[in-house]
């Protein structure tokens, strides 16, 4: 069947649409004039989705990956 996706947990946030990342936050009240603050943010890998397509190079499949195929697009 052609033209059938198959989706995988997305790895960068483990299926859940979200990471967590550290922001700068500016805080002029503050003697150290602000600090890192942990904020929740759509996963760019998947767009939020927790999934994404699976092209084949699992992590456990990076043996299989050749570049020379790669940089030659097949
Ligand atoms: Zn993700």
């Amino acid at each position: 069947m052609s033209g059938f996706q198959k989706y995988k947990e997305c790895p960068e946030c483990s299926g859940t649409g979200r990471v967590e990342c550290e922001v700068a936050v500016a805080d002029f009240g503050a003697w150290r004039g602000g600090e890192l603050r942990l904020v929740s943010v759509d996963c760019e890998n998947c767009d939020g989705t927790g999934s994404v397509v699976d092209d084949g190079f699992d992590d456990e499949n990076w043996e299989d990956f050749d570049p020379m195929v790669a940089a030659h697009g097949y």
